[in-house]
């Protein structure tokens, strides 16, 4: 059967037995629930509840990755590494939409192009390890694997897979998603607010290098008001959500086959990529993936070969439609311009226009002697540097961007313009898993990739 064709002639029984295909498949990165039973009704229970996005969304945001691909708007995709139920709150919810918002306004006046803006917020909670377990003074417990199955803490009780945490990471997915839809819909993320979105951060170089851009817009548009044009249009903001479709007891009972196309859609979130470690060709999740509508990013690492890339272009997208899938590459800022260019080469042969998105941060972390996990600014710079240059000698689209970031004055990342050093980083070290840009360093990335585009 081929599952991505138009699916209105393929009996339901066999698409809703396609959904479960993964279940026979080796699986990664899945935690060892204790009570198999629980985690079960946990998963009948979510089946029911009503879905995060709509169809209609997830059909919009292909077309809108399909132009991207095509050289004709940019992606910028953003948000915490791990999200947690602590964490969502309307103050930081806010401050990393404001973030993003005002990156997307550098990038959209910089370079004169379309910015398709993504959330990596409203699911982001499961996570991959490295090992199954983590052992402190001798003392050996589960890894944390994000608040959707266990907790932080290091003590039996909170890293004992919970899945209770299921429902939970449901529920707090869909109110940051309420939250972000009344900033995006409300008058909040209107053009004309463009100069609110930079109040509540302090007056740094790349603020106030912000403030002069939405001067110029804020200029812009009122010479554009005063000569007649209708604005409305400019009162909402097109936002969209992605996470990395890692925990199957989720994604499964998010997925819906949808009323009107009668096509499955998980509809957890707009968008779902396949994370460097679960991508293995005839593993279980590059099958279920394949089998949802929703446009599919997958993390390719250093080491994919063109051989790789071909397979995972056959199995997610037979059909070669345009805005279907994404490539994020996190090479690597030493490796991306050697291991990059054979990848393009390569797609040229395909007869798919994958859209190409750099993620800056993955390739490029260090440990600190005294234990930070971290990145350099300078690495983050110098990865998307290499893409942008690997892209130009290829002849093919840079299309997007995916970072780690936060709209708040952490210190995670080293260097920037506030020389954030090692021992700064103490001050003030939040994230749970990844290092993550701070508001600043965000801004200031913004304008390096404006700078990048319209070179
Ligand atoms: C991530 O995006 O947080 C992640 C784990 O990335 P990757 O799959 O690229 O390692
Ligand atoms: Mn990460």
């Amino acid at each position: 059967m081929s599952h991505n064709a138009p699916l209105s002639d393929v009996p339901l029984s066999d698409v809703l037995a396609g959904l479960d295909e993964w279940m026979s498949l080796p699986i990664k990165q899945q935690p060892n629930w204790p009570d198999p039973v629980r985690v079960a009704r946990v998963r009948q229970e979510l089946a029911t509840q009503p879905p995060l996005v709509f169809a209609g969304e997830v059909d919009q945001l292909r077309e809108r990755l399909a132009a991207a691909a095509a050289g004709k708007a940019f992606v910028l995709q953003g948000g915490d590494c791990a999200e947690t139920f602590e964490g969502a709150t309307a103050d930081n919810i806010r401050n990393r939409v404001k973030t993003i918002l005002q990156m997307a306004v550098i990038l959209t006046y910089g370079a004169s192009t379309p910015v398709v803006k993504m959330g990596r917020m409203a699911g982001q909670f499961a996570k991959p390890r490295s090992s199954d377990s983590e052992t402190r003074d001798g003392v050996t417990l589960p890894a944390y694997r994000g608040d959707i199955v266990n907790g932080y803490d290091f003590t039996e009780q909170s890293r004992t897979p919970d899945p209770q945490r299921i429902l939970d990471g449901y529920h707090m997915a869909s109110s940051t998603l309420n939250l972000v839809r009344a900033f995006t819909q409300g008058g909040f993320a209107d053009l004309r607010e463009v100069h609110s979105w930079n109040s509540g951060f302090a007056a740094t170089p790349a603020n106030q290098r912000y403030e002069r851009v939405a001067k110029e817009i804020d200029r812009a548009i009122k010479f554009m008001e005063a000569a007649g044009a209708d604005f409305d249009a400019l009162k909402r903001v097109e936002f969209y959500t992605g996470h990395e479709a890692l925990l199957m007891d989720y994604e499964r009972p998010m997925t819906r086959v949808d009323s009107r196309t009668h096509q499955p859609y998980n509809t957890s979130s707009h968008f779902l990529w396949i994370g460097e470690r679960t991508r293995d060709l005839d593993g279980a999740h590059v099958d279920f993936l394949s089998r949802v509508r929703n446009p599919i990013g997958v993390k390719l690492g250093p080491s994919t070969t063109p051989d790789t890339m071909r397979e995972l272009v056959e199995r997610l997208d037979p059909h070669r439609e345009p805005g279907r899938l994404t490539f994020i590459t996190r090479m690597g800022a030493g490796k991306i311009r050697d291991a990059l260019p054979p990848l393009l080469e390569a797609a040229a042969g395909l007869e798919s226009t994958p859209l190409w998105v750099t993620d800056p941060m993955h390739g490029n972390g260090i440990t600190t002697p005294s234990g930070y996990k971290t990145r350099r600014f300078d690495d983050v710079v110098d990865e998307v540097t290499g893409f942008f240059e690997s892209h130009r000698a290829a002849g093919t689209h840079p299309g997007g961007i995916h970072v780690e970031l936060t709209g708040d004055d952490v210190t995670e990342c080293l260097g920037g313009s506030e020389h954030i050093d090692e021992e700064t980083l103490s001050t003030r070290y939040e994230s749970l898993c990844d290092p993550r840009l701070n508001h600043k360093q965000s801004l200031e990335l913004a304008f390096l990739v404006a700078e990048q585009l319209s070179a």
